[in-house]
């Protein structure tokens, strides 16, 4: 079995086979394997994914252990392609099946966020623009997005890893400082020249919000082309999120129905 060559200096190809850390693996809820394989199904439909990005899910047995799909692409996911994984990123049974390289966004997020329960990784393109241009921040312009709230952190991968990476969170200190970068209200988190990362309490409320992130980026986008904008207050944007969070089922139960080819 061969490793990869990760935090070594050595650029490795982004996903490969790592040995696992040689812990027991425990059987998830099986519920939670299926909200798993549904998440990578949505995000691929709702055009959050393509062949890239990933989600992944807290352990319900192990709070100190996650799920998240082998390399590969997400809309191909089944329940036979999860793996455990610890909070070093380490594979717990993998087998010998390639892994994703950036699996450090996820281990270092519920290492440093006990309340975070799901992370979507994603490429989305109407969010990548506003992690390049400083001077307009991503914001709540919609309430179905209102949980962006004011301003969206943009990560600079060249503040922790210099000016020739190749933006990728391969090892644990860019997951670590990626981490950091959320703020305690903070949902999301652009990463410039890359992509974003969504957090959410349970893995159907960080899909909800990977999806609207990436309407409220095209939205938002629009508006600009027109003029001002007048944008949400920050009552707004608490309110209107909290009163979308009573209906997250209602969005899911579609989306999962619409992945499934039924609608
Ligand atoms: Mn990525």
């Amino acid at each position: 079995m061969c490793s990869s060559a990760e935090g070594d200096g050595t650029l490795a190809a982004p996903g490969g086979v790592v040995a696992d850390g040689g812990a027991a693996a425990t059987r998830p809820d099986a519920a939670l394997v299926t909200d798993l394989v549904n998440a990578n199904h949505i995000l691929f439909h709702q055009k959050v994914v393509d062949a890239f990005g990933h989600v992944s899910v807290r352990h319900d047995k192990r709070p100190d252990r996650f799920l998240l799909a082998r390399n590969m692409a997400p809309a191909r996911v089944t329940a036979d392609d999860i793996v455990e994984f610890d909070l070093d990123g380490t594979p717990v049974n993998a087998n010998g099946r390639a892994v994703y390289l950036e699996r450090f966004i996820h281990s270092a997020i519920y290492r440093a966020r006990p309340d975070v329960g799901a992370v979507v990784h994603n490429h989305s393109p109407a969010v990548i623009p506003f992690g390049l241009v400083k001077s307009v921040p991503l914001r709540a312009v919609c309430h179905m997005s209102g949980f962006l709230g004011e301003a969206t952190p943009v990560f600079e991968i060249r503040d922790h890893a210099g000016p020739a990476s190749d933006m990728l969170i391969r090892n644990g200190e860019l997951g670590a400082a990626l981490a950091r970068s959320f703020g305690a209200n903070d949902v999301a988190v652009l990463m410039r020249g890359h992509g974003s990362t969504v957090i959410g309490e349970d893995v159907r409320t960080a899909v909800f919000r990977a999806v609207y992130v990436e309407a409220n980026a095209r939205l938002q986008a629009e508006a600009l082309r027109l003029g001002p904008i007048t944008y949400m207050t920050p009552e707004e944007s608490v309110n209107s999120a909290v009163a979308n969070k009573g209906q997250i089922t209602r969005a899911w139960d579609l989306w999962v129905d619409l992945a499934e080819g039924k609608l």
